[in-house]
């Protein structure tokens, strides 16, 4: 399949304004993506045709309403090659979906003395549900350090898995330093001991195909706003036979079966997991946006994206003074930079005067910026609609902020 990105920004209308006067280069991918006209069309067209709370109603619309909200779920299991459809649950996003089993997963298998693994480059929705319910359960939090290129040293995860180990909690990608992570190898050691192990998609799904089954990963959550959906909706995968024993996260309405003051009994999988009226809309905004990337071709993404990260790489890294945090050859496009002397603020303010968004601050990786003895970087994460062009302006741009500052 052809790829042509002049052709893909045509579906971003939002990346065709001017600001300050220049046009928009949007950096700023890893903390949310724009929307197709593909999807913001889906959305338009379910409020003004479709609009009706699922599972509840006889009537024509309710019928055609929960019928899209199980299409979009079977569009998300052939996405991630789930097993089926009882495996997705639709949550808020990834915070969300970590949050229901770390609470569930705790509440039933987590005891005092007990362990969680989790590393120093988590983001800290992957840190602190699992801490919460570390406090509440008097278990203890254990994390794997990674190394000056920003990789997980894989020796120490070695030592930290042990009989007390109940969960491993890891990212497939980090947010701030890029580094794809060795998950496939992480769940196995894991499993050699009968560890589950969730995966923290967030920032992985939009950069080339995942299957959970290859994987073998028994909880794997994502974002719906970062895969070029709308906000608000996420995923939470998890193997059947887990969440068939773990309890409801979360109680309301849809997510029984049974109600009375005696006794209340749950619903089946996946509707157990999906308390009070569901995000439905978000949820066929989600499966647009995933038909979406499929139709560009996750391969296409992924070979586009990284001609990007190179190309950016080797500009950047010949700026005198410009330092790269996060340096290991298994990266997605996503650069975390300082330069010398210079607070991130006032380059991430100047270069927003000539039109480029870039992110500035600890990207909810405290831990990582306090391995690296720094308050917080720029971040300028790309995606397949970013040009060469564009990179072209940031280098511009950075030469710029060197100029007023350096
Ligand atoms: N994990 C990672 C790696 C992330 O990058 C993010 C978002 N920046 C999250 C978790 C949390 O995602 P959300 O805020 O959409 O729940």
């Amino acid at each position: 399949m052809e790829f042509n990105v002049d052709k893909i920004r045509k579906d971003f209308p939002i990346l065709s304004q001017k600001v300050h006067g220049h046009p928009l280069a949007y950096f700023d991918n890893g903390a949310t993506t724009q929307k197709p006209l593909q999807v913001t069309e889906t959305i338009r067209r379910y409020y003004e045709e479709e609009n009706a709370s699922i599972h509840r109603g006889i009537h024509y619309l309710s019928e055609k309403s929960t019928e899209t909200y199980e299409n979009s779920r079977e569009t998300v299991r052939k996405f991630l090659n789930a097993r089926s459809t009882n495996e997705i649950i639709f949550t808020s996003g990834t915070t969300g979906s970590i949050n229901t089993i770390a609470f569930s997963f705790g509440e039933k298998y987590v005891s005092s003395g007990d362990e969680v693994i989790v590393s120093e480059m988590e983001h800290h929705a992957n840190i602190v549900p699992w801490q919460m319910m570390c406090e509440r359960k008097g278990a203890k939090l254990r994390v794997i350090p990674f190394n000056e290129k920003g990789e997980l040293i894989m020796e120490e995860y070695g030592k930290l898995l042990s009989d007390k180990t109940k969960i491993v909690a890891i990212n497939h990608v980090s947010n701030t330093l890029g580094t794809i992570n060795p998950v496939k190898e992480i769940i196995s050691l894991a499993h050699a001991r009968n560890i589950p192990v969730l995966v923290d998609g967030a920032q992985a799904v939009q950069h080339g195909k995942i299957d959970v089954q290859d994987l073998d990963a028994d909880f794997y959550a994502f974002s719906g706003h970062k895969v070029y959906a709308p906000n608000g909706i996420g995923i939470l995968y998890g193997k059947e036979e887990l969440l068939y024993d773990l309890p409801p996260y979360q109680g309301g309405g849809d997510m029984v079966d049974c109600v009375s003051f005696e006794k209340t009994t749950y619903n089946e999988l996946p509707f157990k997991f999906e308390a009070g009226t569901m995000n439905y809309i978000g949820a066929a905004g989600l499966a647009s946006a995933l038909d979406y990337i499929s139709g560009v071709g996750l391969d296409n993404i992924r070979d586009y994206e990284h001609s990007l990260l190179e190309y950016a790489t080797t500009k950047l890294m010949a700026i005198d003074g410009l330092e790269i945090y996060g340096r290991s050859p298994e990266k997605i496009s996503i650069i975390s930079f300082l330069l010398d002397n210079i607070h991130p603020y006032d380059a991430g303010m100047v270069l927003d005067k000539l039109g480029i968004a870039v992110r500035t601050g600890t990207h909810c990786n405290q831990p990582v910026m306090d391995h690296f003895k720094i308050t917080g970087t720029l971040r300028a994460s790309l995606v397949f609609y970013n040009t060469k062009d564009e990179i072209d302006r940031l280098y511009d741009g950075i030469l710029r902020v060197i100029k007023m500052f350096g």
